[in-house]
């Protein structure tokens, strides 16, 4: 049996890695899909999907996880959400489920008759992509706990901080 997350990833965060080893409980193998994997370098997006590769697979290499792990990259299809789920599964390994708790992405996998599951949140009011960016936009130090250490040290080799905070200016976010 072979589950699927998806995710935009912006950064990869210990919600995300609780995640990962929860639904390793329930399948054999998991495909993590990185999606919006066109968009970068905005304040939502700002790491590439290269750079969302390699701090998924640094996490998951030093977990030791990356054996029963596939990672693949989704673009998006835009508003036409009706052709996401073929999308999908135009360019992921195969999968049997979805573990999501999105609900546009639900709504999307409910549309085409792929079946889905939730996964239990982890500590939600913390490990939120959205929350990890302000923090990093404010100058605020308080992101790193809440990544992986690889995650925190991949992020600062690229300059990630400036660049979301430079995004953040650009795009008046505060
Ligand atoms: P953003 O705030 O940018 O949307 P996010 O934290 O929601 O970031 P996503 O990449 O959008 O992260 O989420 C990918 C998947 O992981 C979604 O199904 C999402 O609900 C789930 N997820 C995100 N945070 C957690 C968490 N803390 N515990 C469990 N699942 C989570
Ligand atoms: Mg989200």
């Amino acid at each position: 049996m072979r589950g699927l997350i998806i995710g935009r990833f912006q950064p990869f965060h210990l919600g995300h890695l609780e995640a990962v080893k929860w639904i390793l409980t329930q399948v054999d193998e998991l495909v993590v899909a990185i999606g919006s994997a066109n968009v970068a370098l905005t304040f939502r997006n700002p790491f590439t999907v290269g750079e969302r590769i390699e701090m998924i697979t640094r996490v998951l290499k030093t977990e030791g996880l990356l054996e029963r792990v596939h990672i693949c990259v989704v673009p998006d299809t835009g508003d036409m959400h009706t052709v996401w789920p073929a999308h999908l599964r135009h360019w992921c390994p195969h999968f049997d489920v979805v573990y999501t708790n999105d609900l546009l992405t639900r709504l999307c996998l409910e549309y085409a008759n792929i079946p889905y599951r939730g996964i239990p949140f982890f500590k939600r009011e913390e490990y939120s992509g959205t929350l990890i960016r302000m923090l990093m936009a404010r100058g605020s130090n308080r992101w790193r706990k809440l990544v992986h250490s690889e995650v925190s040290a991949f992020i600062d080799e690229i300059g990630g901080v400036e660049r979301v905070k430079k995004l953040a200016q650009i795009e008046s976010v505060i």
